[in-house]
Parts: structure tokens; sequence; C-alpha cells
């Protein structure tokens, strides 16, 4: 197996407060990983620190063979354009419309022209059902269609690993399901994928391998079964107990 991140005793303060405590993982390529557990556990941070977002307090992140810990931001920056993220909140930029919102980067950072941009939006556009809706404004969208948006904007970077932050936390019920969708196709295309969810029924479908995160620590990783059907610690157990 190929490793694709790994990441070694892993710490992030802020001020005083030990947000991660001491992770390490590895991450293989294909792999489909998602991060669960309670709120406040650093799930996010942790998420976060994989693209340094955050910058760790200390320890290592290594993707393509560098510490994304230890290099200049110029190289930072060229090896973030291979690692997606999806958020929450879509944060799709209000003022262009749906098709321009995929095309800037690849534009902007790879230098692509503007028709090769348009071929690569319209077919990402098309994997994610909404080809028909190119020109329209994201305001006009729903919240899931917005969200499946965000996910072509990442994908158009033609990315080595992708990062959610619970993409469907901020969607209406109805809408859940049609992103899941969306992520679900894209893990059995053979992306590597880290979600941060709290679908638990999706995150036991799709995950190759699940972590447990409470209160700073990967206190659990295994198999879908071994956590939600064997979890080993109390604190997995109490928290699948309310979940589950
Ligand atoms: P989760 O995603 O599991 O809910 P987070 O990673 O968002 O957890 O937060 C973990 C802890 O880190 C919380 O106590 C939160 O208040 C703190 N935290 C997160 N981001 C920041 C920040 N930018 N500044 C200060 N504290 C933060
Ligand atoms: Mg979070």
């Amino acid at each position: 197996m190929t490793k694709m991140l790994e990441i070694q005793h892993l710490k992030k303060n802020f001020d005083k407060n030990e947000v991660l405590k001491d992770i390490s993982a590895t991450v293989n390529k294909g792999q489909v990983i998602t991060i669960i557990g309670p709120s406040g556990s650093g799930k996010s941070t942790l998420l976060r620190c994989l693209n340094v977002l955050e910058r760790p307090t200390s320890g290592k992140v290594i993707f393509d063979g560098k510490d994304l810990t230890n290099i200049d931001e110029k190289e930072l920056d060229q090896l973030r354009e291979k690692m997606g993220m999806v958020f929450q909140n879509f944060n799709l930029f209000p003022n262009m419309n749906v098709i321009e919102n995929i095309k800037l980067a690849p534009m902007k950072v790879k230098g692509m022209s503007d028709q090769e941009a348009e071929k690569i939006a319209l077919d990402l556009l098309d994997k994610v059902g909404l080809k028909d809706r190119a020109n329209q404004s994201p305001s006009s969208l729903s919240g899931g269609q917005q969200q499946r948006v965000a996910i072509a904007r990442a994908l158009a970077m033609d990315p080595e690993v992708m990062l959610f932050d619970e993409p469907t936390s901020a969607l209406d019920p109805e809408m859940v399901g049609e992103v899941l969708k969306v992520m679900q196709d894209l893990a059995d295309s053979g992306m590597t994928m880290v979600i941060v969810t709290h679908e638990m029924g999706f995150a036991k479908e799709v995950s190759d391998i699940v972590w447990f995160m409470a209160d700073g620590y990967l206190q659990e990783k295994g198999s879908p079964e071994q956590i939600f059907d064997h979890p080993q610690s109390d604190r997995a157990q109490d928290f699948l107990s309310k979940v589950l």
C-alpha cells in the first residue's frame, strides 16, 4: 500500500488549550477514512492540520514525501493544490456563477485555458448532477446543490486527496442524501478521502478505516465493524451509545 499522508506525533495548542495531544496515523492511497467523535474533541483541528490550514504546534504531516510543517510557503501552496477541501458551509464565491466558481482555480492557479477549464467544469457538474445549473448564481441553489458544486470545485484541481469537514451538517435533512451519494460515488471511483462526519450510517458504509477521536487523542482506529460493533474504550462505547 502506498502512503498518501502520514501524521507523526502531531500536537496543537491554542494558547494553553491542548487540542491535539499526540496523534500519529497513516492514510493510504485510495483509502476512505472517517473521523468521528464528540463535539470539541479536535476533529476539525486535525483535518485542518492535514493541509496546514492550522499550523501544528509540533509533529509532522508528511504528504508526497514532504513534511508540510517544515517547508517554505511556496512549496506548501503547491502541495496544497493537491488536497481538495470541502467545508460545512460550502464557501462558494457568491459573486460568481456556478461554472465560474469551478473554473477559477484551474485557470488562475494552473494556468488552464478558458476552454479547457470549461470542459472540465461541465464534466464535473455532470458528475454531481448539476450540469443544467452552470450559469446560475450559488444563491439560487439549495444547500445540497451548493455543496455538490463545492465538491465539483475542489475536484477541478484534480486533487490526490479530498478532505471533508462535516459536509452535510449545515443541510436540511432532505438534502443530506444527495451529497452523501456524490461522496459515495467519489469513494467508489478510488479517491483518497478523509471525512469528518456525524452521519454514522454513512461512515459505516463508506469507510475503510474509522478514527474515533476524544479529548484530543485518536482513541481508536479500526474497521467500521471494529469501531461500531466492538468499540474497546469506555469513551467510544459511551459516544456510540448516544449516536447510534
Ligand atoms: P471538533 O471539530 O471535534 O468539534 P474542534 O477541532 O473544532 O473540535 O475544536 C477542538 C477544540 O479546539 C475546542 O476546544 C475549540 O474551542 C478549540 N479551537 C478550535 N479552533 C480554535 C481556534 N482557532 N482558536 C482557539 N481555539 C480553537
Ligand atoms: Mg468540527
